[in-house]
């Protein structure tokens, strides 16, 4: 009788049975704790998050995901790992804004026909000699 195959056999029984389990109960849910645990563990440990981003008011943050989160009606498995990257997200916007990636648009109010114009400064006077007046940041975007 040959071995291998029996083993192949029997690690294949295993696998579909584990298919099978986590079909009728997640993994993903059975090893996560309740929403409650995971935010109050989330609480208990501010002062590590804050340690791994110290640019940001991680207390607030949390306040605003939790707010966030009831607002848009979203339910996570993993509360910590949703606000790992919610954090990211917010220190890159810090990051940026500091950089000064938006661009403003000037333009004409009067006029659709003049030309718009770009810049990385909110406080430029561009000129339009056809309106003859100041052209005006009509919008800004993310560089
Ligand atoms: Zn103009």
């Amino acid at each position: 009788m040959n071995k291998k195959i029996d083993i192949d056999q029997l690690l294949n029984r295993i696998k579909s049975l584990e298919d099978r389990i986590d079909k009728l109960d997640p993994i993903s849910k059975r090893k996560l704790p309740s929403k409650k645990k995971q935010i109050d563990d989330i609480k208990i440990n501010l002062d590590e998050w804050s340690k791994k981003f110290p640019t940001l008011d991680v207390e607030f943050e949390l306040l605003k995901m939790l707010d966030w989160l009831k607002a848009n009606q979203k339910r996570k498995k993993d509360y910590k790992a949703f606000f790992r990257n919610w954090l990211r997200k917010s220190s890159n916007t810090i990051e940026k804004d500091v950089k000064h990636v938006y661009k403003y648009i000037y333009g004409c109010q009067d006029s659709d026909d003049c030309k718009h114009q770009e810049s990385e400064y909110k406080d430029m006077i561009i000129f339009c000699k056809k309106c003859d007046s100041q052209k005006k940041i009509i919008k800004s975007v993310r560089a």
